[in-house]
């Protein structure tokens, strides 16, 4: 069994590691952050309906298999730690307050039933017999109507995250925070090291395989293997507020805003995506503006401060698929990276995937077309690119 060293300890690094240990290999984490300054702790954990069926494009098939596994894994995490990861059927409104918005809720609706989910059209009243607390929107004519997914799932990012850990350290792993790889040591066609800063002193660590798991981070330690993934860092801000009590049941979403109720009372309300490189900091007038979401739907009850605000890297696929397998030139080197606004989601079944390459099995969803040296679309549409102009089309109010 080949010693495997991780380089990541975000949702993607902790999956590949589980799984890896789970098989009985050897597995050590390296991680330069710690877990809070993940973008997979800043993450809202929303999983929209993700049902399977022969034939799915690459990026949805992985969606479906992963949605599966999530419940195992789910299940499992809770029984091995006793965390209670949150996920959870709760449903999702997806709303619209415009007459100009009709058709395009019309297609998604079209879009979801062809996939095989369950979708409800619905008018003003449907919304609000649905969630109560929007009526008051309704009547203001924020809302006009919507759908409603009754198989959307939600899960707590941070509380899975502790889980993953706590699986990971029960089945062996070794986990070092505040390590950051600066080098790749690579030697005929193998990497044969890393050269590691830990706790700000530098040494060298060997292991026979490598996964390359840093997010938004792994272009740069890419290109020391030959290879070219764009893992461009995409912010994602994100504002929590403390409702006197919970209004509402179900993830509220509107264009590509949401509410998202937790159980104890709090709205996570999100999320912006801009192309603003390394920069993890918030933005008081980007907060101000998902305030202002949650007051839209809301009324009186958001109309207060944040408890909380903050901002994660998504890690950006121009092709809006992520990168998952051997890398051409080391033959002990694999990425798992670039799952931009779907890695929660898509977590288990990369962790699945890469240690079935790993050891040589077939695996039960192509990994082809998430090859770390495909094409590059340079010429294609940029999946990330349009993401941002939309969010930035929608938050100027367009
Ligand atoms: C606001 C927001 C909302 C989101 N909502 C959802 C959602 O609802 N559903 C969903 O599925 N996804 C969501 N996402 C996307 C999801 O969070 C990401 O796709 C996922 O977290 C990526 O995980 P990762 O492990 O690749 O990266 P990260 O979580 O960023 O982890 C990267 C790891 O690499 C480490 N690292 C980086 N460089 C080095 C180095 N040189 N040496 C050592 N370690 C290094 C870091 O320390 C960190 O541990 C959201 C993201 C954001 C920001």
């Amino acid at each position: 069994m080949p010693d495997c060293c991780i380089i990541g300890g975000g949702i993607i690094g902790l999956s590949v590691a589980r799984e890896l240990a789970g098989r009985g290999h050897a597995v050590r984490v390296l991680s330069r952050d710690s877990r809070r300054d993940t973008a997979s702790w800043a993450a809202a954990g929303i999983f929209p309906p993700a049902p399977w069926r022969e034939g799915l494009p690459p990026g949805e098939a992985l969606t479906a298999w992963s949605d599966r596994l999530h419940r195992e894994w789910a299940r499992d995490l809770r029984a091995e730690t006793g965390i209670d990861t949150g996920l959870e059927s709760c449903g999702g409104l997806h709303l619209t307050g415009s007459e100009s918005a009709r058709p395009r809720l019309d297609a998604e609706v079209r879009e979801w039933l062809v996939r095989g989910a369950a979708c409800e059209p619905l008018d003003g009243r449907g919304v609000a017999e649905c969630e109560p607390a929007l009526a008051g929107a309704v009547d203001r004519g924020t809302v006009i109507g919507g759908y409603l997914l009754p198989e959307e799932m939600q899960m707590r990012p941070p509380r899975h995250l502790e889980a993953l850990e706590r699986s990971c350290l029960g089945r062996g792993v070794t986990l070092l925070r505040d390590a950051e790889v600066d080098s790749v040591e690579v030697d005929r066609g193998r990497v044969t090291g890393l050269k590691v800063r830990v706790g700000g002193v530098s040494r060298s660590l060997p292991a026979d395989v490598y996964v390359l798991a840093a997010g938004a981070w792994s272009g740069g330690l890419a290109d020391a293997l030959g290879l070219r993934v764009e893992t461009r860092p995409i912010r994602g801000q994100i504002a929590l507020l403390k409702l006197p009590r919970q209004v509402l049941a179900r993830v509220v979403n509107r264009g590509l805003d949401y509410l998202v109720p937790r159980q104890d009372g709090s709205l996570l309300v999100g999320s912006t995506i801009e192309d603003a490189g390394f920069d993890r900091s918030t933005v008081d007038a980007a907060i101000e503006r998902l305030l202002g979401v949650a007051r839209d739907l809301l009324g009186d009850i958001a109309a207060t401060r944040p408890e909380q605000a903050w901002a994660g890297l998504r890690p950006g696929s121009a092709d809006g698929l992520p990168s998952i397998g051997r890398t051409p030139a080391c033959d002990n080197a694999y990425v798992a990276a670039g799952h931009f606004r779907a890695g929660l989601h898509q977590s288990t079944g990369t962790a699945v995937l890469v240690a079935d390459m790993i050891e040589g099995r077939p695996s039960a969803i192509d990994p082809a077309p998430f090859r770390p040296d495909r094409p590059r679309s340079d010429a294609g549409p940029d999946a990330v690119a349009a993401y941002v102009a939309r969010a930035a089309a929608e938050a100027a109010g367009n």
